[in-house]
């Protein structure tokens, strides 16, 4: 049996959802082929778990900073009631409502696993061992995501390991948690599992301070709010084995100095790889394994004919889930005819880590911008600068810093860290993507007291040091 479409999307993650909703709802006939669930990793086992597990601890934190609240939340985090919250968030791994979503628009959800059988065709193997051809009239879109990569260290593949999905599914509390790796994922999850009662949670990473990609002070932040929290961070260690007597045994980690930690659960969070293989890229003359070089305007570097897309994780430019909806959107104008390019992208992605306190930050942090060559200068204030602050409870502080390009005299970087800083990160982003001059941003007053007056301070402290360096 084969079937002709205008577009044939596959991968149905957020990516993959919106493309297909936007070329149907542009008019164009269009199927998405998802081999699990409709929603794909963000909504199942990615943001939306991994956030919901995050907020209880959030919120007592938020109210134990403020006398009067503080009083009224005197108890323990219901960790079964949290965890509740979070099956009912994932509607416990059932992707009916997503894939309502996508028929309302018109598109059409085939279950299985797609494959590229050569130029704009597609195979989908159903469950039941079924083939159905798929053909497209217009454009075939990769939006097939992302896996956890499993670092080479001995004994960590024989052994039984927490990945994404465990950490984030988890029926129950584990007691002791070791964590491998201490990006985004990692010290969320440890903050999580923590505030929902683990007694012991060790976070092992191999470069000197959490969040390596971040401006350095971040890290420190976190890692501060870390050691009050009962983690554990063993930063600047290299672990080098992983061992279980049993499956149901404790879990031994040993760093190159012979240090050794001991948990029930061991998340591994050190990166993800992409999901290419098995894809039948060969069949397009395209290498499988790597993350898919695409261009500004999404289409696959090396393809002739314009009709074959990359978005979202698979194409490396930036895991997030609305950078894979921004190249969505960017990739349907395309197909529709109306030439976009994801331009956007190279100046300014938004990023923010949910832990408390958050790191949110956008565009180039000050090492980055040096390395490109350009001439920048930083200014910096504290959350605790501004009477927000002092309104919103006692003891809120986090440091806030701008990149300035001094050539042009626009913001080029912003990082603020700080409970629930996450909200202010927008204007950064603006501020950037539209290349606001210091000089206009001068004149965007932000109300008092919120916590947004910090970009008075910043800029009041940007003219304090003059022109000089
Ligand atoms: C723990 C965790 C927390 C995260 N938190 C955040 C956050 O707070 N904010 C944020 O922006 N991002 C977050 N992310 C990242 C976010 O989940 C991803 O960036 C996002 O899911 C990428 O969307 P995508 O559509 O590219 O791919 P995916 O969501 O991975 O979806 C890909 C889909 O393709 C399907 N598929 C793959 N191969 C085939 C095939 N051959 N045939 C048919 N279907 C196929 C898969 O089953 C899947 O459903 C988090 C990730 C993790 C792991």
């Amino acid at each position: 049996m084969v079937d002709d479409y205008d577009v044939i999307v596959i991968g149905a993650g957020p990516g993959g959802e919106v493309v297909a909703g936007r070329c149907a709802d542009g008019g164009l006939s269009t199927a998405v082929a998802e081999r699990e669930l409709v929603g794909g990793e963000c909504s199942f086992w990615g943001c939306m778990p991994s956030k919901t597990l995050l907020r209880p601890g959030d919120v007592i934190a938020a109210a134990r900073r403020v006398p009067g609240a503080r009083e009224a939340a005197t108890g323990e985090i219901d960790a079964a009631a949290a965890l509740n919250r979070r099956n009912e968030i994932t509607n416990n791994w059932d992707d009916k409502y997503q894939a309502a979503w996508l028929e309302e628009h018109n598109v059409d959800v085939v279950r299985g696993i797609a494959r590229l059988m050569g130029t704009r065709m597609i195979d989908v193997s159903g469950e039941n061992g079924s083939t159905r051809t798929l053909t497209a009239r217009k454009a075939v879109v990769i939006a097939t995501g992302t896996v956890p990569a499993i670092p080479p260290i001995e004994g960590l593949r024989e052994i039984r390991t927490w990945d994404n999905r465990d950490v984030t599914a988890a029926p129950e509390v584990p007691r002791r948690l070791l964590v491998l790796g201490g990006g985004a994922i990692g010290v969320e999850m440890a903050q999580a599992w923590r505030s929902l009662g683990a007694e012991e949670v060790t976070l092992i990473e191999a470069s000197e301070r959490l969040l390596p990609s971040e401006e350095p002070f971040a890290g420190v932040e976190v890692e501060n709010a870390f050691q009050e929290q009962g983690i554990d961070v063993v930063a600047g260690a290299l672990m080098i084995a992983a061992s279980r007597t049993a499956d149901d045994a404790p879990v031994t980690a040993t760093l190159e100095d012979g240090r050794e930690f001991v948990g029930d659960e061991i998340l591994v969070a050190v990166g993800r790889r992409p999901r290419t293989q098995d894809l039948g890229l060969e069949s397009v003359g395209i290498e499988p394994g790597g993350f898919i070089h695409v261009g500004d305007d999404l289409r696959v570097e090396g393809v002739d004919g314009e009709w074959l897309y990359a978005i979202g994780d698979v194409n490396g430019r930036a895991l997030l889930t609305h950078m894979a909806k921004y190249h969505a959107r960017c990739a349907a104008d395309n197909i529709l005819g109306n030439e976009t390019y994801a331009s956007g992208e190279s100046r300014a992605i938004p990023r923010i880590v949910f832990t408390e306190p958050q790191v949110a930050a956008v565009g180039l942090t000050e090492k980055q911008a040096r390395k490109q060559g350009m001439r920048v200068r930083t200014t910096k204030c504290d959350l605790s600068d501004v009477a927000g602050a002092l309104v919103s409870g006692e003891g809120i502080e986090g440091s806030i810093q701008l990149v300035v390009d001094e050539a042009r005299q626009v913001v080029i970087g912003a990082t603020f860290v700080g409970p629930g800083v996450g909200d202010m990160l927008h204007g950064a982003t603006i501020a950037i993507v539209g290349e606001v001059p210091i000089s206009r941003l001068r004149h965007a007053v932000p109300s008092f007291p919120s916590l947004s007056e910090v970009w008075l301070k910043l800029i009041e402290n940007y003219d304090a040091q003059g022109r000089t360096s």
